[in-house]
């Protein structure tokens, strides 16, 4: 387990290169800096058709970064079906992809919550649809090791499934991939922390990050007990003094 607080650092913080999102590179930095973080990631929304990534990385590398700051890049991108194939443009190289379930990863492609749902009421089971998820995972972290997984089970509650459980298996599976891959889990500040995610293991193995999911730079770093409590349950470090 980390030795630092895991609230020192912010994996997950949008600038303006999001169509949603509000605030410059510079004033993330700031709030990173004010919250006293250690390691800020800047990262944005792409699909396939993207074409401002050089421009991002080249506007990110141009910023002043505060001596006691690391700021990290990513770009935050859908699964596009079971088999793991992601929604991003060519020529990332090793950009980090943070890698997110905007929409179930069906057998056939994306699904939406009401195709999913569609797709439950005739006759898809829940667990056969659990297992869709946990392979696409499986399969996008292997595609491109180094990730770091967005908001991990966030399209449960959407498509109707948030009582669901993972099995010791899936659980095992993942956390096995999670660590083969040097993937990252994030906790997720706007999503929670879904009951099918295998925190105490990825705690144990050292693979979680805290995530804001900042939209605006005065969320950068700002943690409360919605996470900070399932991830104290689960043995991580709680807010740190002060917080
Ligand atoms: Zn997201
Ligand atoms: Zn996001």
């Amino acid at each position: 387990m980390s030795a630092r607080p895991l609230t020192l650092g912010d994996y997950h913080v949008h600038s303006t290169f999001s169509d949603d999102a509000v605030s410059t590179l510079a004033e993330n930095i700031a709030a990173a800096e004010e919250a006293g973080l250690e390691t800020l990631r800047l990262i944005d929304h792409v699909r396939a058709s993207t074409t401002w990534v050089p421009e991002f990385v080249a506007a990110v590398a141009a910023e002043p970064v505060p001596e006691q700051l690391r700021v990290l890049t990513g770009v935050e991108a859908k699964m596009m079906d079971a088999t793991g194939r992601l929604d991003i443009p060519d020529g990332l190289g090793d950009l980090t992809v943070v890698i997110a379930d905007h929409q179930f990863p069906g057998s056939d492609g994306p699904w939406s919550p009401d195709e999913t749902k569609r797709r439950l009421a005739e006759g898809l089971s829940d667990e056969a649809a659990l297992q869709l998820l946990f392979d696409a995972y499986a399969a996008a972290m292997r595609g491109r090791r180094g990730s770091q997984l967005a908001h991990p089970f966030s399209i449960l509650p959407k498509v109707g499934l948030a009582h669901l459980l993972a099995s010791e298996q899936q659980a095992a599976e993942f956390v096995a991939v999670v660590v083969e891959t040097g993937t990252l889990v994030e906790v997720n500040q706007k999503w929670g922390v879904s009951p099918v995610l295998p925190l105490g293991a990825l705690l144990a193995a050292d693979r979680v990050v805290m995530a804001s999911d900042a939209h605006v730079a005065t969320d950068v770093g700002r943690y409360d007990g919605a996470v900070l409590q399932p991830l104290a349950d689960a043995g991580g470090s709680g807010p740190r003094v002060g917080a």
